[in-house]
């Protein structure tokens, strides 16, 4: 099995151009906005533009190698991945520290090595006050800062509620007393970082996606998304104007050579004794580059059972919501055999959560059919036996496709995107 080189990875950066409304649910006479832009939404304005093209829609998007977009979050730089539900934070001071001085927050840092190779099975404390602590997990992170020195931070939306009035057009007037409330994305958002002074720093409000495409296919899938002006509901009121910038990544997908020289070097981590360090910045580190980085943590947990060096590791983590299952019923952990992986791969932990995935149809105006789910931050770890060179690379190239791939039903909108060994499991204490 050769990985497979064809598909071209699209980075896109959307910019707001005037509030934005992604419809998550109306209650009452509010319309309540998501705080990111589901993939469903991307495909569905690009699906637009190319039918004014004159392209027909069924044969760009009912294929086996049809693009596929991921949710877009907001920040100046691409997440990093989504926090996994090990992420812990103080229950009280939450967030991740924004500079060594910041004292209204305790920092965030990651329990999974701990918990699952350690051992350790009581609720972490937090290290500064010794309060208890809660989850921070499903939020998109970034690294802010240059190579060597960077810093975590988890930028966020700023909603505004606006009051509007509905026009009866029959009369072409104002119904009687019929006002309903829009809930939006703000033109500006919150960094989640201070500036010199210490006060916390706003940006234009910015969102980053992606897109794997076959680049084999000949459709103009950068310039399409473009084209794109517009994105949400209620457009003619002047919401959900937009700017999109895309760029073509750079290789993403590692060559066959570098997967075999990977699996040689997991196959020596049991003399290994380099303590985890993270070269470049996390953004940038490759799937395999991730994978080995997290099992010379894993290998360097004081006390590791001998048992547990008969293995090399990785964890699947969610990056968006997952309905998992087939018409059998629901799965709340993919099994090896859901990931296509050989059967001597053993599943050995979970952190997960579980909710409704539903969603809102635009074409209907209605919400979706809700189906159980596990949510963005879910995280599943793997073992792989040592000492089959096949079967190394053999994981390896499935962990690549996977990213690629996803897992589970409705990936077209954004549903079941992994990331493999997301870096903040290297994060076992607050940055100071
Ligand atoms: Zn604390």
């Amino acid at each position: 099995m050769a990985l497979d080189q064809s598909l071209k990875w699209l980075a896109v950066t959307i910019h707001l151009e005037s509030p934005l409304l992604i419809t998550a649910r109306q209650v009452g006479f509010v319309w309540e906005s998501e705080t990111f832009i589901p993939g469903g939404v991307l495909r569905g304005a690009v699906a637009e533009v190319a039918a004014r093209h004159g392209q027909d829609l069924k044969l760009l998007f009912d294929r086996p190698n049809a693009p596929r977009f991921g949710h877009a979050y907001a920040g100046l730089e691409p997440a990093v991945g989504i926090l996994p539900h090990t992420a812990r934070t103080c229950k009280r001071y939450r967030g991740f520290r924004r500079d060594d001085q910041d004292e209204d927050r305790h920092g965030v840092w990651d329990t999974l090595l701990l918990q699952v190779f350690g051992q350790v099975k009581a609720e972490a404390r937090c290290p500064t006050c010794d309060r208890g602590t809660v989850s921070y997990g499903g939020e998109p992170y970034v690294s802010v800062g240059s190579s060597g020195a960077w810093r975590y931070a988890s930028p966020r939306v700023i909603m505004r509620r606006i009051g509007r009035t509905a026009v009866a057009r029959e009369r072409a007037a104002v119904a009687d007393r019929l006002l309903y409330v829009l809930e939006v994305i703000g033109e500006q958002m919150e960094r989640d970082e201070l500036d010199a002074y210490g006060r916390p720093l706003e940006a234009a409000t910015q969102f980053h996606s992606c897109a794997w495409a076959d680049s084999s296919d000949g459709w103009p899938w950068d310039d399409w998304l473009r084209e794109v002006t517009h994105l949400g509901g209620v457009r003619s009121r002047g919401l959900g104007w937009v700017r999109i910038e895309v760029e073509e990544g750079s290789a993403r997908t590692p060559t066959d050579g570098e997967v075999v020289r990977a699996g040689m070097q997991l196959a020596q981590l049991t003399e290994d004794r380099r303590v985890a360090d993270l070269g470049s910045p996390p953004g940038e580190m490759n799937v395999l580059d991730r994978i080995l980085a997290f099992n010379r943590a894993a290998y360097a947990v004081k006390c590791l059972g001998k048992e547990w060096r008969n293995y090399w590791y990785f964890t699947l983590n969610m990056q968006s919501d997952a309905i998992l299952g087939d018409a059998r019923g629901p799965r709340h952990c993919p099994q090896p055999a859901d990931l296509e992986i050989p059967a001597s791969v053993e599943w050995v932990w979970s952190g997960a959560g579980y909710s409704q995935a539903g969603g809102w149809s635009a074409a209907w105006g209605l919400p979706k059919r809700v189906t159980p789910s596990v949510t963005a931050g879910s995280t599943f770890v793997y073992r792989v036996p040592h000492g089959d060179e096949d079967l190394a690379q053999q994981v390896l190239k499935r962990c690549v496709a996977l990213e690629q791939e996803g897992i589970g039903q409705r990936r077209e909108e954004g549903l079941g995107w992994v990331q493999i060994c997301t870096p903040f499991h290297l994060e076992t204490e607050v940055q100071k």
